[in-house]
């Protein structure tokens, strides 16, 4: 079990109460004067998230409060775990988003530096299994997006699809290097080709061929230098998470799989890194993808949509009854709606209003932009089917998808998310780093949907 969870109480459990701002007044006057003396002597205020650790006649801490603004507002325990003191605690509400964002909250990355404090413990006294497999699987993601490209390169990162496959009998297949070209994968190919680390396509598959088929599709761009179009210092540095997509999916993945939901799960990483060498694919090259359709590189550097390509027209061979893909696509997406808030396309109507539901209700939003068609034409090429690269990059984030849209049937149910993988600032549950970002939305959307 997780070592933020415990599972049986005792009686050295701390209670930690969440007391609303607006019943604070109220919670204190019911108070004895002891705690009254101590809120008021050590300056207490009824802020949202503030926290008041208060301690009894001996001086042990015996009581917790923290003031939310709403009982719904489960991040406000997400900073808990590292603020309080080592120990086991119990709060006042049982409701599971509570676990996961003390879960989530208590994430460290420790592969190269050893952690310095554990996490407080939590009390999980519901859903236990749930929480633990949102938590694990977030956990997941978060650990291959972290992890340096020398040690998560394409084939560390079929590694790592191995091996999450592995305890569930799922079966992985890959496509490596120069068979590719032979499997018809030229995009997937010319993009990797350059690096040592051969490029490959990433084939999970897993459940009863007699349910409905889902198929996620993540970006795999293990490390990103822009290629010939190469990015400058700053826009390389973060460039480690250009595999951000396919971890989501992988991760996604995990918590299906771990709650065997009733479908027939796919999912296909082209996994590359987009790398500088005399073999390096060049700006002004146009490559055959596996549908037929020659693209021109306009830029290397949106090398990303290339190899999406390719993993689409699989995909979608199978005509799967939901497509989703996940990648980190554009910065254009982030100029548009920052770095918090996943930009989403699809033309299903259902699907786009159900999807946002459901990460309203998780708090893991997603907002959809339109899959506008006009600026279709920005793609266009005087020598091939479609350009990699729009000459203006206005809009970058729609032109992008209309990209992907060519390569999925027009009938079929997809959905494209672009978005950041990454938190650049620590948010109470959501530490600076790797992120999951509209996957627990993603999933309550299909446990909805297909769960008996
Ligand atoms: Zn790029």
């Amino acid at each position: 079990m997780l070592n933020c969870f415990i599972t049986e109480s005792s009686a050295s459990i701390i209670p930690l109460n969440l007391v609303l701002q607006t019943e604070y007044a109220a919670w204190l006057a019911k108070q004895d004067p002891f705690i009254k003396h101590w809120l008021d002597s050590t300056g207490f205020r009824n802020d949202a998230g503030s926290v008041a650790m208060i301690p009894n006649a001996t001086g042990q801490l015996s009581t917790v409060i923290c003031c939310v603004k709403a009982m719904t507002d489960f991040w406000s325990v997400g900073s808990l775990p590292f603020l309080l003191p080592s120990g086991c605690y119990r709060l006042n509400v049982t409701d599971s988003q509570f676990a996961i964002a003390w879960g989530l909250g208590s994430y460290q990355y420790t592969r190269y530096k050893k952690s310095l404090k554990k996490p407080a413990q939590l009390l999980v006294e519901s859903d236990l299994d749930y929480v633990t497999n949102i938590v694990e699987s977030i956990y997941l993601v978060r650990d291959l997006i972290n992890t340096p490209t020398d040690d998560m390169g394409p084939s560390e990162l079929a590694d790592a699809a191995v091996a999450l496959a592995k305890p569930f009998n799922a079966v992985v297949k890959q496509i490596v290097g120069e068979d590719l070209l032979k499997e018809n994968y030229a995009s997937i190919y010319t993009v990797g080709r350059a690096c040592d680390d051969a490029p490959r396509l990433i084939d999970l598959r897993w459940g009863d061929k007699k349910h409905p088929k889902v198929t996620l599709v993540g970006k795999g761009v293990c490390f990103d230098t822009g290629g010939l179009n190469i990015k400058v210092a700053g826009g390389m540095t973060l460039m480690k998470k250009d595999m951000g997509g396919a971890a989501h999916v992988l991760g996604l993945a995990r918590m299906i799989m771990e709650a065997k939901l009733p479908i027939q799960l796919r999912v296909l990483i082209p996994a590359v890194e987009n790398s500088v060498s005399g073999n390096a694919y060049r700006p002004g090259d146009v490559i055959t993808s596996r549908k037929g359709l020659t693209i021109e590189v306009g830029n290397t550097d949106a090398e990303g949509r290339v190899v999406l390509a390719d993993a689409l027209t699989e995909a979608a061979s199978e005509n799967p009854e939901l497509l989703i893909d996940i990648a980190t696509l554009t910065g254009a997406a982030r100029v548009a709606l920052g770095t918090e808030l996943p930009a989403m396309f699809t033309n299903d109507e259902k699907l786009a209003a159900d999807i946002t539901a459901y990460g309203v209700q998780e708090q893991d939003p997603v907002w959809r932009l339109p899959l506008f068609a006009l600026y279709r034409d920005a793609l266009n090429s005087s020598i091939a089917d479609i350009n990699n690269n729009t000459a203006d990059g206005y809009a970058g984030a729609i032109t992008a998808a209309l990209f992907l849209k060519e390569f999925v049937p027009n009938e079929m149910s997809w959905v494209h998310f672009d978005l950041m993988a990454w938190n650049v600032k620590a948010r109470p549950g959501r530490p600076q780093g790797g992120e999951a970002m509209g996957v627990r939305g993603l999933f309550s959307y299909l446990n909805a949907r297909y769960k008996k």
